[in-house]
């Protein structure tokens, strides 16, 4: 009696232990091995070791962190290459699109014109209203994931309803929070563990970032024309950190998002029902700085960020970052410029299509010395204005009323090849 009791509590204990395990959806990761075959990646050789070549580095230390993956049976670990071979960009981001991936990390080795240049970084996608990703999110239908929360509150997807385009860049802002999330968990780990310098978690505009349905993170390794450091990723040691650091990160991330998600285990109270986000009535830029100073595209005083609007007024540049009008996406663009070094940054409403209500927009085409006649500007543009402000002399170009239509006329600018122009905004 006693026994029979038993076997059953028994069966039905390995019924639910089974169901359990069962009932398990693996975390599918894609790692991908930057470069391989023919492309090699950057490379230098030194006397001592000699030829350190990307694509081998890479391979191997993405098979290191595969195989610490692979003894862990929460994941399923996808290679996009394992041997010295060349996947094309594309055949790498559809690979990881329709293996319904849950990450992407590509592993890499950086390289500057400076050989003094040093230390790891990690990008990610830029934010998420960029075009060309929200254009490939919506033709690559299969490719559309709206977890359970977003099924109930969108339902069926259809690609021209404003309810989708709504659901998708939500999902986008989630996965560049995510992607960010890891880039943080990556580079913590290279300072903290393996006591490297970080240069940071940086957005940019990348393939295998921005061709991805999923959380996406791009890593520098470090330097391969660096000295000290090309000999410590070239090494069994360095690698093996790398890998460590890789991987160790990794299980903090799925971590953080089981907790966030209500885990496997865990009975969490339901949430209560949240409306969808609806857009707001202004478009929201992150102010980063105001500066005497004009900086062009990539100038380091911008911290990597990238789509930064630049608009003069009163002697003075702001720059403005990144432009939404989601209330979730605003603030994650607050998050991103602070966590890039704009401590002081915040977010600033401009209303669409507004005409300005004394004086006028105007396109700074120049600064610095006075241009002579046979300048490229004064050649090609009719009606440049000149001003002397302190010794510099400033050309500006163009009368418009809107915000909107200041940024049309620049891009035509840009167009006919006047580049690194300012909206200015003058009040009379
Ligand atoms: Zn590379």
């Amino acid at each position: 009696m006693h026994k029979q009791n038993f076997k059953i509590i028994l069966s039905f204990l390995l019924i639910l232990v089974s169901n359990f395990f069962f009932s398990q959806k693996k975390f599918t990761i894609v790692l991908d091995a930057g470069h391989g075959g023919s492309d090699h990646g950057a490379n230098r050789t030194y006397s001592d070791i000699g030829r350190v070549a990307e694509k081998d580095i890479t391979l191997a230390i993405t098979l290191k962190v595969g195989a610490m993956l692979e003894k862990n049976r929460d994941f399923k670990v996808i290679y996009t290459r394992k041997i010295d071979e060349y996947p094309s960009l594309s055949d790498r981001t559809n690979l990881a699109n329709r293996s319904k991936a849950d990450l992407f990390v590509s592993i890499h080795c950086n390289s500057a014109q400076r050989s003094t240049a040093y230390g790891t970084e990690t990008y990610v996608q830029g934010p998420n209203q960029n075009n060309e990703n929200l254009e490939v999110a919506k033709r690559e239908n299969d490719v559309i994931f709206l977890d359970e929360k977003d099924r109930q509150t969108f339902g069926s997807y259809n690609p021209d309803s404003p309810e989708s385009l709504i659901a998708l860049k939500l999902q986008q802002s989630k996965y560049l929070e995510s992607s960010l999330l890891l880039g943080g968990l990556v580079e913590d780990n290279f300072v903290n563990k393996d006591k490297r310098f970080s240069r940071g978690v940086f957005q940019k505009n990348l393939h295998v970032l921005r061709m991805n349905a999923m959380p996406s993170v791009l890593i520098e390794t470090g330097f391969i024309n660096h000295a000290e450091e090309s000999h410590y990723i070239a090494s069994e040691k360095g690698q093996n950190e790398i890998a460590e650091s890789i991987y160790n990160a990794i299980i903090d991330y799925k971590k953080a998002v089981d907790r966030k998600s209500g885990g496997s285990f865990t009975t969490k109270k339901p949430e209560p029902e949240k409306p969808a986000e609806v857009a707001l009535k202004n478009d929201f830029r992150i102010l980063l700085m105001s500066s005497p100073n004009k900086y062009n595209e990539n100038d380091p005083a911008l911290k990597g960020l990238n789509y930064v609007l630049t608009i003069k007024e009163n002697g003075q540049y702001k720059y403005y970052y990144a432009v939404t009008n989601m209330a979730s996406v605003r603030d994650i663009n607050l998050k991103t410029a602070k966590d890039a070094g704009f401590r002081n940054a915040f977010a600033v409403g401009f209303m669409p299509n507004q005409k300005i209500s004394m004086g006028y927009y105007t396109i700074e085409v120049y600064s610095g010395d006075k241009l002579n006649g046979n300048s490229y500007i004064i050649q090609n543009l009719k009606d440049v204005e000149r001003n002397k402000d302190n010794g510099v002399f400033y050309y500006t170009y163009g009368k418009v009323y809107t915000l909107e239509d200041a940024a049309k006329l620049q891009k035509e600018l840009e167009a006919k090849g006047v580049k690194n122009t300012v909206i200015q905004k003058v009040y009379k």
